[in-house]
Protein backbone atom coordinates (compact mmCIF):
# COMPACT_ATOMS: atom_id res chain seq x y z
CA UNK A 1 0.00 0.00 0.00
CA UNK A 2 1.50 3.66 -0.74
CA UNK A 3 1.38 6.04 1.66
CA UNK A 4 -0.89 8.93 0.89
CA UNK A 5 -0.20 12.60 1.87
CA UNK A 6 -1.90 16.34 1.01
CA UNK A 7 1.40 17.48 -0.06
CA UNK A 8 4.66 15.97 -1.41
CA UNK A 9 7.70 18.55 -1.86
CA UNK A 10 10.68 17.17 -3.99
CA UNK A 11 13.48 19.37 -2.92
CA UNK A 12 14.35 21.19 0.46
CA UNK A 13 16.30 24.26 -0.30
CA UNK A 14 14.25 27.78 0.46
CA UNK A 15 11.84 27.08 -1.89
CA UNK A 16 10.89 23.52 -1.15
CA UNK A 17 11.34 23.67 2.87
CA UNK A 18 9.50 26.77 2.88
CA UNK A 19 6.78 25.42 0.90
CA UNK A 20 6.60 22.26 3.12
CA UNK A 21 6.44 23.87 6.27
CA UNK A 22 4.05 26.69 5.16
CA UNK A 23 2.12 23.58 3.81
CA UNK A 24 1.80 21.92 7.13
CA UNK A 25 0.82 25.31 8.86
CA UNK A 26 -2.30 24.92 6.97
CA UNK A 27 -3.08 21.48 8.48
CA UNK A 28 -2.20 19.22 5.46
CA UNK A 29 -0.15 16.34 5.84
CA UNK A 30 3.16 16.91 4.38
CA UNK A 31 6.12 14.94 3.11
CA UNK A 32 9.80 16.60 1.76
CA UNK A 33 11.83 14.66 -0.50
CA UNK A 34 15.76 15.63 -0.82
CA UNK A 35 18.42 14.51 -1.76
CA UNK A 36 21.31 16.89 -0.97
CA UNK A 37 24.99 15.22 0.05
CA UNK A 38 27.57 17.35 1.55
CA UNK A 39 31.56 16.61 0.55
CA UNK A 40 31.33 14.62 3.62
CA UNK A 41 29.06 12.41 2.32
CA UNK A 42 26.38 13.01 5.06
CA UNK A 43 22.81 14.43 4.27
CA UNK A 44 21.76 17.55 5.16
CA UNK A 45 18.57 19.76 4.39
CA UNK A 46 18.67 23.51 2.78
CA UNK A 47 19.83 22.89 -0.54
CA UNK A 48 22.45 25.33 -2.43
CA UNK A 49 21.40 27.90 -0.42
CA UNK A 50 22.28 27.01 3.47
CA UNK A 51 25.12 24.30 1.84
CA UNK A 52 27.12 25.66 -0.53
CA UNK A 53 25.83 29.15 -1.68
CA UNK A 54 23.96 32.14 0.44
CA UNK A 55 24.89 31.15 4.23
CA UNK A 56 28.69 29.72 3.36
CA UNK A 57 29.70 32.36 1.55
CA UNK A 58 28.06 34.77 3.74
CA UNK A 59 30.29 33.55 6.62
CA UNK A 60 33.49 33.09 4.39
CA UNK A 61 32.86 37.21 3.45
CA UNK A 62 32.44 38.13 6.95
CA UNK A 63 35.30 36.81 8.22
CA UNK A 64 37.93 37.23 4.91
CA UNK A 65 36.27 41.48 5.43
CA UNK A 66 37.21 41.20 8.71
CA UNK A 67 40.75 39.68 8.56
CA UNK A 68 41.12 42.64 5.71
CA UNK A 69 39.86 45.40 7.54
CA UNK A 70 42.22 44.42 10.69
CA UNK A 71 45.17 44.90 8.48
CA UNK A 72 44.01 48.12 6.40
CA UNK A 73 41.36 49.84 9.35
CA UNK A 74 42.32 48.73 12.57
CA UNK A 75 45.75 51.55 12.60
CA UNK A 76 43.30 54.13 11.66
CA UNK A 77 41.13 53.73 15.18
CA UNK A 78 44.28 53.52 17.30
CA UNK A 79 44.49 49.88 17.87
CA UNK A 80 47.48 47.93 17.82
CA UNK A 81 47.64 44.46 17.01
CA UNK A 82 50.71 42.14 17.12
CA UNK A 83 51.68 40.30 13.59
CA UNK A 84 48.04 39.30 12.03
CA UNK A 85 47.86 35.94 11.11
CA UNK A 86 45.41 33.72 9.41
CA UNK A 87 44.34 29.63 10.29
CA UNK A 88 42.50 28.80 7.02
CA UNK A 89 41.16 25.45 8.81
CA UNK A 90 39.98 27.52 11.58
CA UNK A 91 37.66 29.87 9.59
CA UNK A 92 36.56 26.97 7.41
CA UNK A 93 35.64 24.81 10.64
CA UNK A 94 33.79 27.90 11.69
CA UNK A 95 31.69 28.16 7.98
CA UNK A 96 31.16 24.37 8.34
CA UNK A 97 29.43 24.74 11.91
CA UNK A 98 27.11 27.49 10.73
CA UNK A 99 26.06 25.51 7.68
CA UNK A 100 25.52 22.53 10.44
CA UNK A 101 23.53 24.56 12.79
CA UNK A 102 21.26 26.16 10.07
CA UNK A 103 20.69 22.82 8.25
CA UNK A 104 20.06 20.73 11.51
CA UNK A 105 17.20 23.20 11.94
CA UNK A 106 15.71 22.59 9.59
CA UNK A 107 15.63 19.15 10.36
CA UNK A 108 13.96 20.27 14.10
CA UNK A 109 12.07 22.48 11.84
CA UNK A 110 10.33 19.92 10.12
CA UNK A 111 9.73 17.99 12.99
CA UNK A 112 8.07 20.86 15.02
CA UNK A 113 5.59 21.04 12.07
CA UNK A 114 4.88 17.22 11.45
CA UNK A 115 6.57 17.35 8.14
CA UNK A 116 7.91 13.98 6.88
CA UNK A 117 11.83 14.90 6.03
CA UNK A 118 12.33 11.87 3.47
CA UNK A 119 16.24 11.42 2.73
CA UNK A 120 16.49 10.03 -0.55
CA UNK A 121 15.87 10.74 -4.75
CA UNK A 122 12.08 11.88 -5.51
CA UNK A 123 10.92 11.67 -9.00
CA UNK A 124 7.25 12.69 -10.75
CA UNK A 125 5.23 9.94 -12.37
CA UNK A 126 2.32 10.26 -14.11
CA UNK A 127 -1.04 11.39 -12.02
CA UNK A 128 0.43 13.16 -8.84
CA UNK A 129 1.81 10.20 -7.51
CA UNK A 130 6.00 10.27 -6.46
CA UNK A 131 8.02 7.46 -6.69
CA UNK A 132 10.55 7.95 -3.50
CA UNK A 133 14.20 5.86 -3.13
CA UNK A 134 15.86 6.13 -0.34
CA UNK A 135 19.13 6.26 0.33
CA UNK A 136 19.74 2.86 0.86
CA UNK A 137 16.21 1.17 0.31
CA UNK A 138 13.81 0.42 -2.13
CA UNK A 139 11.87 2.60 -4.01
CA UNK A 140 8.15 3.40 -2.96
CA UNK A 141 5.41 5.34 -4.24
CA UNK A 142 3.74 8.39 -2.38
CA UNK A 143 0.10 9.20 -3.72
CA UNK A 144 -0.39 13.22 -3.31
CA UNK A 145 -3.05 15.62 -3.76
CA UNK A 146 -0.64 18.19 -4.74
CA UNK A 147 3.05 18.15 -5.72
CA UNK A 148 5.60 21.15 -5.09
CA UNK A 149 8.76 20.92 -7.19
CA UNK A 150 11.78 22.93 -5.42
CA UNK A 151 14.80 20.87 -7.20
CA UNK A 152 17.05 24.04 -7.52
CA UNK A 153 20.22 24.64 -9.90
CA UNK A 154 23.60 23.93 -10.58
CA UNK A 155 26.65 25.77 -11.99
CA UNK A 156 26.69 26.19 -15.91
CA UNK A 157 29.86 24.59 -17.00
CA UNK A 158 32.06 25.23 -19.89
CA UNK A 159 32.86 23.08 -22.68
CA UNK A 160 36.52 24.13 -22.68
CA UNK A 161 37.00 24.42 -18.84
CA UNK A 162 35.41 21.33 -17.39
CA UNK A 163 35.44 21.32 -13.52
CA UNK A 164 37.61 18.71 -12.29
CA UNK A 165 37.11 19.58 -8.26
CA UNK A 166 41.01 20.67 -7.68
CA UNK A 167 42.26 23.49 -9.95
CA UNK A 168 39.23 24.28 -12.21
CA UNK A 169 35.96 24.73 -9.83
CA UNK A 170 33.06 25.76 -9.31
CA UNK A 171 31.55 27.97 -6.40
CA UNK A 172 31.22 25.50 -4.04
CA UNK A 173 34.70 24.31 -4.23
CA UNK A 174 35.77 27.67 -4.30
CA UNK A 175 33.95 28.45 -0.89
CA UNK A 176 35.56 25.34 0.76
CA UNK A 177 39.16 25.88 -0.36
CA UNK A 178 42.08 24.69 2.53
CA UNK A 179 44.66 26.98 1.13
CA UNK A 180 44.87 30.16 -0.29
CA UNK A 181 46.05 30.31 -3.92
CA UNK A 182 48.41 32.71 -4.74
CA UNK A 183 47.27 33.07 -8.34
CA UNK A 184 43.08 32.93 -8.52
CA UNK A 185 41.14 33.22 -11.80
CA UNK A 186 37.39 33.90 -11.83
CA UNK A 187 35.37 33.63 -14.96
CA UNK A 188 32.45 35.46 -14.67
CA UNK A 189 31.68 39.11 -12.83
CA UNK A 190 28.42 38.32 -11.49
CA UNK A 191 27.24 38.51 -8.16
CA UNK A 192 28.73 34.65 -7.32
CA UNK A 193 32.10 35.73 -8.84
CA UNK A 194 32.81 38.83 -7.15
CA UNK A 195 31.88 37.80 -3.45
CA UNK A 196 34.36 34.89 -4.19
CA UNK A 197 36.80 37.02 -5.83
CA UNK A 198 36.59 39.60 -3.18
CA UNK A 199 36.76 36.44 -0.22
CA UNK A 200 39.96 35.41 -1.79
CA UNK A 201 42.08 38.47 -2.77
CA UNK A 202 41.23 40.09 0.80
CA UNK A 203 42.80 36.43 2.09
CA UNK A 204 45.81 37.49 -0.01
CA UNK A 205 45.44 35.80 -3.49
CA UNK A 206 45.96 37.90 -6.74
CA UNK A 207 42.73 37.68 -8.24
CA UNK A 208 42.05 38.41 -12.02
CA UNK A 209 37.90 38.42 -12.85
CA UNK A 210 37.52 37.84 -16.95
CA UNK A 211 34.13 39.03 -17.94
CA UNK A 212 32.88 38.71 -21.33
CA UNK A 213 30.14 41.83 -21.38
CA UNK A 214 31.85 45.23 -21.62
CA UNK A 215 29.40 46.92 -18.92
CA UNK A 216 30.13 45.86 -15.37
CA UNK A 217 27.12 44.65 -13.61
CA UNK A 218 24.79 45.28 -16.27
CA UNK A 219 21.70 44.37 -14.01
CA UNK A 220 22.52 47.47 -11.68
CA UNK A 221 22.27 50.93 -12.19
CA UNK A 222 24.97 52.72 -13.56
CA UNK A 223 25.82 55.09 -11.09
CA UNK A 224 26.09 52.17 -8.67
CA UNK A 225 28.09 50.38 -10.75
CA UNK A 226 30.62 52.67 -11.11
CA UNK A 227 31.29 53.44 -7.46
CA UNK A 228 31.71 49.94 -7.23
CA UNK A 229 34.02 49.39 -9.91
CA UNK A 230 36.11 51.58 -9.03
CA UNK A 231 36.35 50.45 -5.25
CA UNK A 232 37.15 46.72 -6.67
CA UNK A 233 39.96 48.27 -8.46
CA UNK A 234 41.50 49.92 -5.36
CA UNK A 235 41.12 46.96 -3.92
CA UNK A 236 43.63 45.31 -5.96
CA UNK A 237 40.73 43.07 -7.82
CA UNK A 238 41.85 42.75 -11.66
CA UNK A 239 38.71 42.88 -13.30
CA UNK A 240 39.07 42.59 -17.49
CA UNK A 241 35.69 43.45 -19.06
CA UNK A 242 35.24 42.47 -22.71
CA UNK A 243 37.20 39.67 -21.47
CA UNK A 244 35.74 36.39 -23.38
CA UNK A 245 37.15 33.10 -22.06
CA UNK A 246 38.13 30.70 -24.71
CA UNK A 247 39.99 28.24 -23.35
CA UNK A 248 41.67 26.21 -20.16
CA UNK A 249 43.99 23.86 -19.47
CA UNK A 250 44.92 22.55 -16.25
CA UNK A 251 48.04 21.14 -16.19
CA UNK A 252 51.20 20.81 -13.08
CA UNK A 253 51.70 24.27 -12.38
CA UNK A 254 48.16 25.40 -12.38
CA UNK A 255 45.67 26.66 -15.25
CA UNK A 256 46.31 28.54 -18.27
CA UNK A 257 43.46 30.70 -19.36
CA UNK A 258 43.29 32.24 -22.53
CA UNK A 259 41.35 34.88 -23.64
CA UNK A 260 39.84 37.40 -26.17
CA UNK A 261 39.11 41.24 -25.89
CA UNK A 262 39.18 43.43 -28.30
CA UNK A 263 42.90 44.28 -27.64
CA UNK A 264 43.62 40.42 -29.10
CA UNK A 265 44.26 37.36 -27.88
CA UNK A 266 45.61 36.96 -24.34
CA UNK A 267 46.40 33.87 -22.04
CA UNK A 268 47.10 34.33 -18.12
CA UNK A 269 48.51 31.62 -15.70
CA UNK A 270 46.53 31.14 -11.92
CA UNK A 271 46.98 28.50 -9.53
CA UNK A 272 43.21 27.84 -9.40
CA UNK A 273 40.32 28.74 -11.72
CA UNK A 274 36.69 29.35 -10.38
CA UNK A 275 34.16 29.13 -13.02
CA UNK A 276 30.89 31.49 -12.79
CA UNK A 277 29.40 31.93 -15.25
CA UNK A 278 25.71 31.40 -13.70
CA UNK A 279 23.62 28.24 -12.76
CA UNK A 280 21.12 25.95 -14.69
CA UNK A 281 17.75 24.58 -13.82
CA UNK A 282 18.21 21.21 -12.40
CA UNK A 283 15.68 18.83 -13.06
CA UNK A 284 17.95 15.74 -13.59
CA UNK A 285 15.89 12.76 -12.77
CA UNK A 286 13.29 14.70 -11.50
CA UNK A 287 10.35 13.65 -14.32
CA UNK A 288 9.14 10.51 -15.40
CA UNK A 289 8.35 10.51 -19.00
CA UNK A 290 4.60 10.66 -18.51
CA UNK A 291 4.43 13.10 -15.78
CA UNK A 292 3.04 15.63 -18.38
CA UNK A 293 5.45 18.68 -17.07
CA UNK A 294 6.88 20.90 -19.72
CA UNK A 295 10.15 22.45 -20.31
CA UNK A 296 11.21 25.42 -21.82
CA UNK A 297 14.49 25.81 -24.20
CA UNK A 298 16.22 26.67 -21.32
CA UNK A 299 15.54 23.67 -19.33
CA UNK A 300 13.12 25.74 -16.76
CA UNK A 301 10.01 24.31 -15.98
CA UNK A 302 7.15 26.02 -17.66
CA UNK A 303 4.80 27.54 -14.79
CA UNK A 304 2.51 30.64 -14.49
CA UNK A 305 2.13 33.63 -12.37
CA UNK A 306 1.17 31.51 -9.87
CA UNK A 307 3.90 28.96 -10.07
CA UNK A 308 1.07 26.06 -11.52
CA UNK A 309 2.69 23.82 -14.22
CA UNK A 310 0.86 22.75 -16.76
CA UNK A 311 -0.55 18.99 -14.37
CA UNK A 312 -3.33 20.32 -12.22
CA UNK A 313 -2.50 20.22 -8.69
CA UNK A 314 1.27 20.32 -9.55
CA UNK A 315 3.17 23.15 -8.56
CA UNK A 316 7.30 24.48 -9.15
CA UNK A 317 9.00 27.28 -7.53
CA UNK A 318 13.01 28.30 -6.78
CA UNK A 319 15.41 28.01 -9.09
CA UNK A 320 14.50 25.36 -11.50
CA UNK A 321 11.49 27.95 -12.66
CA UNK A 322 11.78 31.70 -14.53
CA UNK A 323 13.06 34.63 -12.80
CA UNK A 324 15.90 35.84 -10.54
CA UNK A 325 17.90 33.05 -8.53
CA UNK A 326 17.44 34.26 -5.28
CA UNK A 327 16.55 32.04 -2.23
CA UNK A 328 13.89 34.68 -0.69
CA UNK A 329 12.69 34.50 -4.42
CA UNK A 330 12.26 30.81 -3.72
CA UNK A 331 11.00 30.97 -0.57
CA UNK A 332 8.08 33.31 -0.88
CA UNK A 333 7.10 31.30 -4.20
CA UNK A 334 7.15 28.02 -2.09
CA UNK A 335 4.78 30.46 0.57
CA UNK A 336 2.82 31.07 -2.77
CA UNK A 337 1.96 27.85 -3.57
CA UNK A 338 1.43 26.41 -0.34
CA UNK A 339 -1.33 28.99 0.56
CA UNK A 340 -2.90 28.25 -3.17
CA UNK A 341 -3.36 24.69 -2.29
CA UNK A 342 -4.76 25.44 1.01
CA UNK A 343 -7.44 27.86 -1.09
CA UNK A 344 -6.25 31.21 0.35
CA UNK A 345 -5.51 33.94 -1.95
CA UNK A 346 -1.57 34.18 -2.60
CA UNK A 347 0.70 35.90 -4.98
CA UNK A 348 4.13 37.09 -5.61
CA UNK A 349 5.10 40.51 -6.24
CA UNK A 350 7.85 40.24 -9.19
CA UNK A 351 8.76 43.67 -9.26
CA UNK A 352 9.62 44.26 -5.90
CA UNK A 353 12.16 41.70 -5.28
CA UNK A 354 15.31 43.05 -3.47
CA UNK A 355 18.73 42.16 -5.22
CA UNK A 356 21.97 42.16 -2.86
CA UNK A 357 26.16 41.76 -3.47
CA UNK A 358 27.66 41.36 -0.16
CA UNK A 359 31.23 42.33 -1.81
CA UNK A 360 32.62 45.54 0.39
CA UNK A 361 31.11 48.23 -0.12
CA UNK A 362 27.72 46.35 -0.57
CA UNK A 363 25.64 46.38 -3.14
CA UNK A 364 21.89 46.39 -3.07
CA UNK A 365 18.48 47.39 -5.38
CA UNK A 366 14.98 47.29 -5.39
CA UNK A 367 12.94 48.47 -8.56
CA UNK A 368 13.61 50.12 -11.78
CA UNK A 369 17.52 51.01 -12.52
CA UNK A 370 17.86 54.79 -13.94
CA UNK A 371 18.35 53.11 -17.57
CA UNK A 372 15.07 51.39 -16.87
CA UNK A 373 12.73 53.96 -16.06
CA UNK A 374 14.40 56.10 -19.00
CA UNK A 375 13.42 53.47 -21.35
CA UNK A 376 9.71 53.31 -20.26
CA UNK A 377 9.32 56.93 -21.13
CA UNK A 378 8.33 57.65 -17.88
CA UNK A 379 9.34 61.31 -16.41
CA UNK A 380 11.60 60.93 -13.71
CA UNK A 381 13.63 62.82 -11.15
CA UNK A 382 16.63 61.43 -8.64
CA UNK A 383 18.35 62.29 -5.94
CA UNK A 384 21.61 60.57 -4.14
CA UNK A 385 23.31 61.10 -0.73
CA UNK A 386 26.64 60.22 0.02
CA UNK A 387 27.68 57.95 3.05
CA UNK A 388 30.97 60.60 3.01
CA UNK A 389 28.15 63.00 4.48
CA UNK A 390 26.68 60.21 6.69
CA UNK A 391 28.13 60.52 10.47
CA UNK A 392 27.41 57.12 11.14
CA UNK A 393 29.16 55.91 8.01
CA UNK A 394 32.49 58.28 9.37
CA UNK A 395 32.16 56.66 12.46
CA UNK A 396 32.33 53.37 10.79
CA UNK A 397 35.22 54.71 8.78
CA UNK A 398 33.11 53.50 5.87
CA UNK A 399 32.13 56.25 3.97
CA UNK A 400 32.02 54.84 0.42
CA UNK A 401 29.15 54.69 -1.74
CA UNK A 402 26.07 56.36 -1.48
CA UNK A 403 21.70 56.08 -1.81
CA UNK A 404 20.27 57.46 -5.22
CA UNK A 405 16.55 57.20 -5.26
CA UNK A 406 14.15 57.25 -8.84
CA UNK A 407 10.70 58.92 -8.53
CA UNK A 408 8.11 59.45 -11.19
CA UNK A 409 7.75 63.55 -12.00
CA UNK A 410 3.81 63.09 -12.00
CA UNK A 411 2.80 61.52 -8.45
CA UNK A 412 5.81 60.79 -6.45
CA UNK A 413 5.87 57.48 -6.60
CA UNK A 414 9.49 55.91 -5.64
CA UNK A 415 10.31 53.61 -8.89
CA UNK A 416 13.71 52.62 -8.11
CA UNK A 417 16.06 52.54 -4.99
CA UNK A 418 20.21 51.81 -5.65
CA UNK A 419 22.61 51.47 -2.73
CA UNK A 420 26.70 50.89 -2.78
CA UNK A 421 27.94 51.52 0.57
CA UNK A 422 28.19 49.64 4.33
CA UNK A 423 25.26 47.19 5.14
CA UNK A 424 23.66 48.02 1.60
CA UNK A 425 21.95 44.84 2.30
CA UNK A 426 20.11 45.58 5.18
CA UNK A 427 19.35 49.41 4.22
CA UNK A 428 17.66 48.06 1.27
CA UNK A 429 14.76 46.40 3.60
CA UNK A 430 13.48 50.05 3.74
CA UNK A 431 13.54 50.61 0.24
CA UNK A 432 11.50 47.26 -0.37
CA UNK A 433 8.63 48.01 2.29
CA UNK A 434 8.25 51.28 0.52
CA UNK A 435 8.23 50.18 -2.65
CA UNK A 436 5.64 46.99 -1.81
CA UNK A 437 3.26 50.05 -0.15
CA UNK A 438 3.74 51.92 -3.65
CA UNK A 439 5.31 54.48 -1.65
CA UNK A 440 5.87 58.30 -2.63
CA UNK A 441 9.09 60.12 -1.90
CA UNK A 442 6.88 62.18 0.78
CA UNK A 443 6.33 59.19 2.34
CA UNK A 444 10.17 58.63 3.08
CA UNK A 445 10.89 62.63 3.75
CA UNK A 446 8.40 62.48 6.32
CA UNK A 447 9.31 59.02 8.19
CA UNK A 448 11.73 59.97 11.36
CA UNK A 449 15.03 58.05 10.69
CA UNK A 450 16.93 57.51 13.93
CA UNK A 451 20.23 59.55 14.23
CA UNK A 452 22.82 58.64 13.63
CA UNK A 453 22.09 56.42 11.49
CA UNK A 454 23.11 54.66 8.14
CA UNK A 455 19.14 54.59 7.16
CA UNK A 456 19.32 58.32 7.49
CA UNK A 457 20.94 58.37 4.04
CA UNK A 458 17.82 56.94 2.84
CA UNK A 459 15.85 59.86 4.03
CA UNK A 460 18.60 62.21 2.94
CA UNK A 461 18.46 60.68 -0.71
CA UNK A 462 14.68 60.88 -0.50
CA UNK A 463 15.14 64.91 0.13
CA UNK A 464 17.57 64.78 -2.08
CA UNK A 465 14.85 63.99 -4.79
CA UNK A 466 13.09 67.28 -4.61
CA UNK A 467 16.40 69.31 -4.04
CA UNK A 468 15.89 69.60 -0.40
CA UNK A 469 18.32 67.15 0.93
CA UNK A 470 20.01 68.97 4.04
CA UNK A 471 23.01 67.82 5.15
CA UNK A 472 24.93 67.91 1.50
CA UNK A 473 24.79 70.44 -0.88
CA UNK A 474 21.66 69.83 -3.73
P1 LIG B 1 18.15 24.68 -4.07
O1 LIG B 1 18.60 25.50 -2.93
O2 LIG B 1 19.15 24.37 -5.14
O3 LIG B 1 17.58 23.33 -3.45
C1 LIG B 1 17.15 22.27 -4.22
C2 LIG B 1 17.23 20.99 -3.41
O4 LIG B 1 16.52 19.97 -4.07
C3 LIG B 1 18.65 20.47 -3.21
O5 LIG B 1 18.84 20.08 -1.89
C4 LIG B 1 18.72 19.28 -4.16
O6 LIG B 1 19.63 18.28 -3.72
C5 LIG B 1 17.28 18.77 -4.07
N1 LIG B 1 16.85 17.96 -5.21
C6 LIG B 1 16.90 18.28 -6.53
N2 LIG B 1 16.32 17.32 -7.27
C7 LIG B 1 15.89 16.37 -6.39
C8 LIG B 1 15.21 15.14 -6.54
N3 LIG B 1 14.82 14.70 -7.75
N4 LIG B 1 14.94 14.42 -5.44
C9 LIG B 1 15.31 14.86 -4.22
N5 LIG B 1 15.94 16.02 -4.02
C10 LIG B 1 16.22 16.78 -5.09
N6 LIG B 1 20.68 33.70 -3.20
C11 LIG B 1 20.33 34.75 -2.42
O7 LIG B 1 19.15 35.10 -2.39
N7 LIG B 1 21.25 35.39 -1.63
C12 LIG B 1 22.56 35.05 -1.64
O8 LIG B 1 23.36 35.65 -0.93
C13 LIG B 1 22.97 33.97 -2.46
N8 LIG B 1 24.26 33.58 -2.49
C14 LIG B 1 24.62 32.51 -3.26
C15 LIG B 1 25.96 32.15 -3.29
C16 LIG B 1 26.37 31.07 -4.05
C17 LIG B 1 27.83 30.66 -4.06
C18 LIG B 1 25.41 30.33 -4.80
C19 LIG B 1 25.81 29.13 -5.61
C20 LIG B 1 24.06 30.70 -4.79
C21 LIG B 1 23.67 31.81 -4.03
N9 LIG B 1 22.34 32.24 -4.01
C22 LIG B 1 21.98 33.31 -3.24
C23 LIG B 1 21.28 31.56 -4.80
C24 LIG B 1 20.47 30.62 -3.93
O9 LIG B 1 21.34 29.67 -3.36
C25 LIG B 1 19.39 29.95 -4.76
O10 LIG B 1 18.60 30.94 -5.39
C26 LIG B 1 18.49 29.08 -3.89
O11 LIG B 1 19.23 28.08 -3.23
C27 LIG B 1 17.38 28.41 -4.73
O12 LIG B 1 16.57 27.66 -3.90
P2 LIG B 1 15.78 26.38 -4.43
O13 LIG B 1 15.01 25.89 -3.26
O14 LIG B 1 15.07 26.69 -5.67
O15 LIG B 1 16.91 25.31 -4.82
P1 LIG C 1 25.80 35.51 -13.24
O1 LIG C 1 24.87 34.95 -14.28
O2 LIG C 1 25.31 36.75 -12.56
O3 LIG C 1 26.28 34.47 -12.27
O4 LIG C 1 27.10 35.98 -14.05
C1 LIG C 1 27.85 35.16 -14.88
C2 LIG C 1 28.75 36.05 -15.73
O5 LIG C 1 29.67 35.23 -16.47
C3 LIG C 1 27.98 36.87 -16.77
O6 LIG C 1 28.23 38.23 -16.53
C4 LIG C 1 28.56 36.41 -18.11
O7 LIG C 1 28.69 37.47 -19.03
C5 LIG C 1 29.93 35.85 -17.73
N1 LIG C 1 30.46 34.87 -18.70
C6 LIG C 1 29.82 33.83 -19.27
N2 LIG C 1 30.62 33.12 -20.12
C7 LIG C 1 31.84 33.75 -20.11
C8 LIG C 1 33.13 33.54 -20.76
N3 LIG C 1 33.33 32.53 -21.62
N4 LIG C 1 34.15 34.40 -20.48
C9 LIG C 1 33.97 35.42 -19.61
N5 LIG C 1 32.79 35.67 -18.97
C10 LIG C 1 31.74 34.87 -19.20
Amino acid sequence: MSRKFDVVVIGAGPGGYVAAIRAAQHGMSVACIDEWKNRDGKHAFGGTCLNAGCIPSKAMLESSELYHRAGHEFKKHGIKTGELGLDIAAMQKRRAGIVRQLTGGIAGLFKANKVEGLVGHGKLLAGRKVEFTPDDGDPEILEAKSVILASGSAPIELPFARFDGETIIDSWDALELEAIPERLGVIGAGVIGLELGSVWSRLGSKVTILEAMDDFLFMADRDVANVAARDFKKQGLDIQLGAKVTAAKAGKKGVKVEYDDKAGSHAIEVDKLIVAVGRKPYTEGLLADDAGIQLDDRGFIVVDEDCRTRVKGVFAVGDSVRGPMLAHKSSEEGVMAADLIAGEIAEVNYNVIPSVIYTAPEIAWVGKTEAEVKESGRPYKKGSFPFAANGRAKAMEQTTGMVKIISAEDDDEVLGVHIVGPMAGELISEAVLALEFSASTEDIQRTIHAHPSLAESIHEAALAVDKRALNYMN
